[in-house]
Parts: structure tokens; C-alpha cells; sequence
């Protein structure tokens, strides 16, 4: 029989090698099996576990220790002040995307309407925030992942957003097709896959080996995603429609010339993250 305290402690000592913080990590795992939050291990470290929970919780541990992210573990994962459900087969929301959605309220006037178009929605963080954060905004969200549209729809009713946003399954701009959004579509947003595929492998092993390769492979040099959202944007949005992109490392100007190439775009602005990494690439389109 152990203790809060003990459990805590085998748990930081089979970690500690394995993960960036291992302390964290073992308290999180922790609440999540014992359904309490953080201050709860603090104030009750002489409980004694259950047989039940001591069994669960090194499970977990044993899970976390292969690798398998924390989020995937306790199933969240907080993205702009709100909860997300995260599994396995959807890619955990990054705070790096945060400032794609800062950046489309900075560009906006958020008591106006807008029609937006979220590609590869994932979890839906993207949309599910934008949705909240902007009252007149109705959000078409698309992913050509079946658990991905699933898992964004129930985050969507979670957030109570579920009636502002339409998720659609299926590739890039395909599913606009059945709507009768073409041609008025007042902000695309998308965070693509962006990672060369050769790079995939030297990732963080929570990332390369568990998460979701099709939402991390961008092809060879990164970019397939935006030539192919850059080449179908100018058929769906408004004249002066804004678009916002997430780019990888050192892909900005890159972005920067295909936007060029395929339509005008004016008021390019770059906006870094807050390692100073060029993180948005945000334009509006003149046809
Ligand atoms: N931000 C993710 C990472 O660095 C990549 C997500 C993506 O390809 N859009 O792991």
C-alpha cells in the first residue's frame, strides 16, 4: 500500500531520465487517475491508494515513460483559455498556434459577421476558439480525417460552439464545394502540416512516434500544404478576404513567394512566436 506522496515519488524517479518534467508529469497523470486536481496531492500526500488506483497510475506512468504524451494520457488539453479533448489520432493543440488566432482578432473587427474557413481543423482548436472569440462568426471547418471531425464537433458542443461551426470531412477545399460559400469566404485560416517528411523522424519521439503523421507531413521541403491552400484560396474568398497561415521553421518567406505567384495579396504582415520564430504569415487578397 502507498501513499500520494510515495506514489509521486516512484513515479518522478522512473521519469526523471525519460522527460522534460518529470514532476509535472507524474502529478498531472496522478490527478487524472484520481479524478482531483493538483492541490488535492498536496493537501492529501498520506492517502493511501487504492490497489485499483496504484495499478492504474502505473500504467500510465509505464505509458508516459515509452513516450506517449501527457495529453494523450489524461485526454485534454488547454488552447486559448478552453478545453480541448485530445486522443490519440489527432494532433495536441499547440500555444504556438495561439498567436494564428491573436492575430486574425487583431486584423478584424470582431463585432462584424464573417464566414471562415478552417483547414485541417484537427481537434478543432483553431475553429472552436475563433467561433467563441468572434460573435458574428460562422465557421466552416474541414479535416480529411474522420477522427479528427469527430473529435472537433465534440469540442465544438463542449465549448458551446457546436451550432456555429459545420465540420466537414474530407481533402483541402472538396467539401466547399456542396456549400454555397464560394467566392464569400471572409477568412481562411489553417495550420497545415508543415514538417519535411525527412525531418519527422528527429522530432520529439511524443510527437514523431505518436502523433498523427498525416497532420505533421508537409512532403518533401514542408510547403505541399500551402502551394495547394494558396493555389484553391483566391476561388473561395471575398475580394479583401483575410487569410492566416501557421508556418514550420524558416518557412515564412517561402510562403511569402508562393502567395506572389498564385494571386496579389497586400498587407503581408509576419508575426513571431515567442521563441521569435516567424510562426504567421496573415494577408488580405486583391483579385
Ligand atoms: N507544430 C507542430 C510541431 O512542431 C507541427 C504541426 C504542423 O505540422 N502543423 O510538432
Amino acid at each position: 500500500m502507498i501513499t500520494v506522496h510515495q506514489a509521486l515519488q516512484q513515479a518522478l524517479e522512473r521519469l526523471r531520465e525519460k522527460v522534460s518534467t518529470p514532476l509535472l508529469d507524474s502529478q498531472v497523470i496522478l490527478c487524472c487517475v484520481l479524478n482531483v486536481d493538483r492541490l488535492y496531492l498536496i493537501i492529501n500526500k498520506d492517502k493511501i491508494l487504492t490497489k485499483e488506483e496504484t495499478e492504474e497510475y502505473n500504467k500510465l506512468i509505464e505509458k508516459r515513460f515509452q513516450g506517449l504524451p501527457v495529453q494523450y494520457i489524461t485526454g485534454s488539453q488547454e488552447f486559448m483559455g478552453l478545453m480541448f479533448h485530445v486522443e490519440e489520432g489527432v494532433l495536441i493543440p499547440r500555444p504556438d498556434t495561439e498567436i494564428l488566432i491573436e492575430k486574425v482578432l487583431d486584423r478584424i473587427d470582431v463585432n462584424n459577421r464573417y464566414n471562415i474557413v478552417d483547414i485541417g481543423t484537427g481537434s478543432g482548436a483553431i475553429s472552436v476558439s475563433l467561433a467563441k472569440f468572434i460573435e458574428g462568426a460562422y465557421i466552416y471547418s474541414i479535416d480529411i480525417s474522420r477522427k479528427a471531425i469527430d473529435m472537433g464537433r465534440k469540442n465544438a458542443e463542449n465549448n458551446g460552439v457546436g451550432s456555429k461551426i459545420s465540420f466537414l470531412n474530407g481533402d483541402l477545399f472538396e467539401p466547399l464545394e456542396k456549400t454555397d460559400i464560394i467566392g464569400k469566404v471572409d477568412i481562411l485560416v489553417s495550420n497545415p502540416p508543415y514538417i519535411p517528411t525527412e525531418d519527422i523522424e528527429d522530432l520529439q519521439i511524443e510527437v514523431s512516434r505518436y502523433e498523427p503523421r498525416i497532420a505533421l507531413d508537409g512532403g518533401v521541403d514542408g510547403l505541399d500544404f500551402y502551394r495547394k491552400i494558396i493555389d484553391g484560396a483566391p476561388k473561395y474568398l471575398k475580394e479583401d478576404g483575410l487569410i492566416a497561415l501557421e508556418v514550420g521553421y524558416n518557412q515564412s518567406r517561402k510562403v511569402i513567394d508562393i502567395m506572389g505567384e498564385k494571386a496579389k495579396y497586400i498587407d503581408i504582415q509576419i508575426t513571431k512566436d515567442l521563441a521569435g520564430i516567424e510562426r504567421v504569415i496573415s494577408g488580405r487578397i486583391k483579385k
